[in-house]
């Protein structure tokens, strides 16, 4: 598999706009310039997806990436929605008209979108991985991969039962990497095991690394005065070996100008410096609402009757409170996939204090129940 010399992406999903509110009113003209600069300091991987911008970022990266540079020049890759497709049709449909958005007759990399549990059967309903992987036959996809935001158990299962998937999409930032919700650690270990290269997605977790609190900040801008946060954060995905690419959903010629800059001389970070980050994630831990530690007392020494994930719930709650994007969070659907998986929503916890009676940290785990509720469902 082809494995781009830098480990900088370009995640065309937060394009810069002419109208703040108007995902399809992409600045044509800036995105230009932008690719321009990404492409002349020697990056190559453009990451696009079809709901991407309202359906609209597909033809802009054609536009702004394919149709002004040689197709030797960078590497696009861009995803089947299996969460959308409703009949056969639409998996050879979506493709042959993502080509035509992308102007190309061949994808550099192409992934399943967004697998877990439901999207899974969708593509397997509609014959969508089969059809992948005919496309990887016929050259139409250089290099076939999958997104998850699930488990590292459902990520191990789908890789044993589909070998021929060669690289992984996961959310991997420092905060997640060991979080009881997301389990950013075990997802990248089980991809290691497989032997698939890792793309990063979410990396400075939709900008919230990108300010974290002030105690964090201090203790950064002492080991490194001129790393700005969003630098740590990408660092720290980027210097697992196994990463390819870290992908960076950037919006104005400031934001790249800095990423291309210092990440064309990339050298990974330094144990002190991994153990830093590992120290500002607990530091963050802190400022959260819920003083859960993950010790999974409540699920290990106790038994809820309703079949509720109390840590992992608890740490994506917490997760989502730290998120500064409140529209939107990957958060509710690593939630809901808990749920299809046969786990109890918060919102039906009865009260009965079970969980509360072994809990270290003493949290009046009903309480925070409907709060949960509130957030996640
Ligand atoms: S209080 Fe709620 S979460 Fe705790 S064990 Fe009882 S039902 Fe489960
Ligand atoms: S027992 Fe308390 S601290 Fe431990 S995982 Fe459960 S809620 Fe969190």
């Amino acid at each position: 598999m082809k494995v781009p010399e830098q480990k900088l992406g370009f995640g065309f999903m937060r394009m810069p706009l002419k109208t703040a509110d108007d995902q399809t009113a992409i600045d044509e003209e800036q995105l230009n310039e932008m690719v321009d600069l990404f492409l002349q300091r020697g990056f190559t991987y453009c990451d696009t997806a079809w709901m991407y911008h309202a359906g609209t970022s597909e033809r802009a990266v054609g536009k702004a990436v394919v149709a002004r540079h040689g197709r030797d020049e960078f590497t696009v890759a861009t995803k089947m929605p299996d969460m959308m497709l409703h009949s056969k049709e639409d998996v050879s449909r979506i493709f042959e008209t993502q080509k035509k958005n992308l102007q190309v007759e061949y994808f550099d990399y192409y992934l399943m979108h967004d697998m877990n549990n439901v999207n899974y059967e969708l593509a397997l309903k509609y014959d969508a991985i089969e059809f992948v992987k005919q496309k990887k036959e016929s050259g139409e996809i250089k290099c076939l991969g999958f997104s998850c935001h699930d488990t590292p158990e459902f990520l191990d299962d789908i890789l044993t039962k589909y070998p021929f998937f060669e690289f992984v999409q996961l959310q991997i930032n420092y905060l997640d990497w060991e979080s009881a919700g997301i389990q950013a650690r075990k997802c990248y270990e089980v991809a290691v095991k497989h032997g698939k290269k890792v793309i990063v997605m979410e990396p400075v977790k939709g900008g919230t690394l990108s300010n974290p609190p002030q105690e964090v900040q201090d203790m950064f801008k002492a080991a490194h005065p001129d790393w700005s946060m969003s630098r740590w954060a990408l660092a720290f995905a980027a210097s697992l070996p196994e990463v390819m690419v870290v992908l960076s959903g950037m919006s104005s010629m400031e934001q790249l100008d800095e990423n291309t800059d210092w990440m064309r001389n990339f050298t990974p970070l330094s144990a002190a410096d991994r153990e830093l980050c590992l120290k500002a994630a607990e530091l963050i831990r802190k400022t959260i609402p819920i003083p859960c530690t993950g010790c999974r007392y409540c699920v290990e020494a106790s038994s809820c009757p309703q079949n509720i994930l109390i840590p992992n719930f608890f740490a994506l709650y917490n997760t989502r409170f730290l998120m500064k994007r409140k529209d939107f969070s990957p958060e509710e659907e690593y939630y809901h996939n808990y749920l299809n998986q046969g786990y109890g929503p918060a919102s039906t916890c009865i009260g009965c204090a079970s969980c509360e009676a072994v809990c270290p940290q003493h949290i009046h785990i009903s309480e925070w129940m409907p709060k949960v509720a509130e957030v996640m469902e």
